[in-house]
């Protein structure tokens, strides 16, 4: 079967939130991780997000990455394709959002594309071209100190159009308020004066369902996840989804095999569920200054989990609070601590999948990140809800046989999340 929208996220967790966001309005998602290898074989879907890293990669690198998975998703029958953004439209002057956005238009024949990272569920709002990030301007916003991307200017306008080689125009909420045809005519008058992207407002979903369906008649349109539901709504309404829309089931379909928790957030809400989890099952703290001195931490981690895991789920945590973290980033560096444990974090994950765990939650966004790649999960079809914003995953063509995951985000979740997790993947 065809698929109806495909989606090129620039990170694994914006993806994730994405599929999130189409399974639970309606449409049956595949997240898959990078562009997915000729031999997979996927499940009969209406949406597939394909994960990339291209946020913050030389431009180039990122055009070409989106053009091979651009490629693949038209081959297989995607009519429109978003390219997924941050909702705080995190990026340079020099992209990637607008040499993206470029590339993709001309790929498709050059048509006008919608651009807006308006999610009205997370607080971010567009007004005259502004963002919003709760009450703040983005400048404003704490994405002003972001360690990678400061973002300075909240006028969208002003900085698509420094990454962008032609004009950027803006679709303000009076038209956008005023109906598709309203939106139509004004993208129209964009096309005939040759823009390629137009910055549209959106303060509530209701606006979002509006772009949805004016975005459907193009062939691109860049976005967040809350443009994801304004496509997603559309594709129901217009009663194209012959799958009678998302069942969730199937992907929790049991698996068996043993579970286990592998934590790498130091966020307060994982540092409390750690607190919590360890009444119900064994907690081991890794010590992060062992695993970064050598393989010796991580050989006790397995043999540590492999003596009880038979038992029932096993815990194993880097994660530690503020201090510890901020004495061992003095002492190795932000960076190079923070990728060494990601690092040993992904070999004990694997390690354990390996002595036949096949449920696994993950508690972090780049230590899943690591997770997956390390495991070569090559594509996950999304589950139900476990907490707001974090599904069941069930693997598509994974070596080691069908499993079910949970990726959790530092502050996601509720305290008892993970047994509320493993209550859910059987
Ligand atoms: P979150 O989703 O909470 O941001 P991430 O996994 O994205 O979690 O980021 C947490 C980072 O902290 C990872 O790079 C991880 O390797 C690192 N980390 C985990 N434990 C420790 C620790 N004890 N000391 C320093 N860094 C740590």
């Amino acid at each position: 079967m065809a698929i109806l929208l495909g989606s090129i996220a620039d990170d694994y967790t914006g993806a994730s939130d994405l599929a999130n966001t189409l399974t639970k309005n309606g449409l049956r998602t595949v997240q898959t991780v990078g562009i997915p290898d000729p031999s997979l074989a996927l499940p009969d879907v209406d949406a597939v997000v394909i994960s990339l890293k291209i946020r913050s990669v030389p431009a180039s690198d990122a055009v070409a990455a989106a053009a091979s998975a651009e490629q693949w998703l038209r081959q297989r029958g995607a009519g429109h394709v978003l390219y997924k953004i941050c909702s705080t439209f995190d990026s340079t002057d020099a992209g990637n959002i607008g040499p993206v956005t470029e590339a993709l238009s001309e790929a498709a024949g050059g048509d006008v594309v919608l651009v807006t990272p308006a999610f009205p569920e997370t607080g971010r709002t567009v007004y005259l071209g502004h963002l919003f990030v709760g009450g703040q301007p983005l400048n404003e916003s704490p994405l002003k100190d972001h360690p990678l991307n400061p973002m300075h200017d909240a006028n969208l306008v002003r900085v698509l159009t420094r990454q962008s080689r032609n004009a950027v125009g803006l679709i303000d909420l009076t038209t956008i308020a005023a109906g598709p045809g309203a939106v139509k005519m004004r993208l129209d008058s964009f096309r005939t004066a040759g823009v390629t992207a137009v910055i549209a407002d959106a303060i509530f979903e209701h606006d979002l369902e509006t772009l949805g369906e004016v975005a459907l008649e193009t062939p691109v349109s860049t976005g967040a996840s809350g443009l994801g539901l304004g496509l997603a709504r559309a594709l129901v309404r217009s009663g194209r989804i012959s799958s009678g829309g998302a069942t969730t089931a199937d992907a929790i379909r049991p698996v068996g095999g043993l579970s286990a928790i592998v934590a790498g957030s130091c966020s307060k809400a994982t540092l409390h569920q750690l607190d919590v989890a360890e009444r119900s099952m064994p907690v081991l703290r890794l010590d992060p200054e062992r695993l970064l001195a050598g393989p010796d931490e991580i050989a006790t981690a397995i043999s540590w989990a492999g003596d009880r895991i038979s038992a029932g789920p096993v815990v194993v945590a880097a994660s530690a609070a503020p201090e510890t973290v901020s004495r061992l980033q003095s002492l190795y560096g932000r960076e190079a601590s923070g990728h060494a444990i990601e690092t040993a974090t992904s070999i004990i994950a694997a390690e354990l999948v390996e002595r036949g765990v096949r449920r696994l939650v993950v508690a972090g966004g780049e230590t899943s990140g690591a997770a997956v790649d390390r495991l070569a999960i090559p594509a996950f079809l999304i589950g139900p809800e476990i907490a707001p914003g974090v599904p069941v995953l069930r693997t598509i063509g994974n070596a080691q046989g069908d499993m079910l995951l949970a990726l959790k985000s530092g502050n996601f979740g509720g305290e008892d999340f993970f047994t509320a997790a493993l209550a859910m993947m059987r």
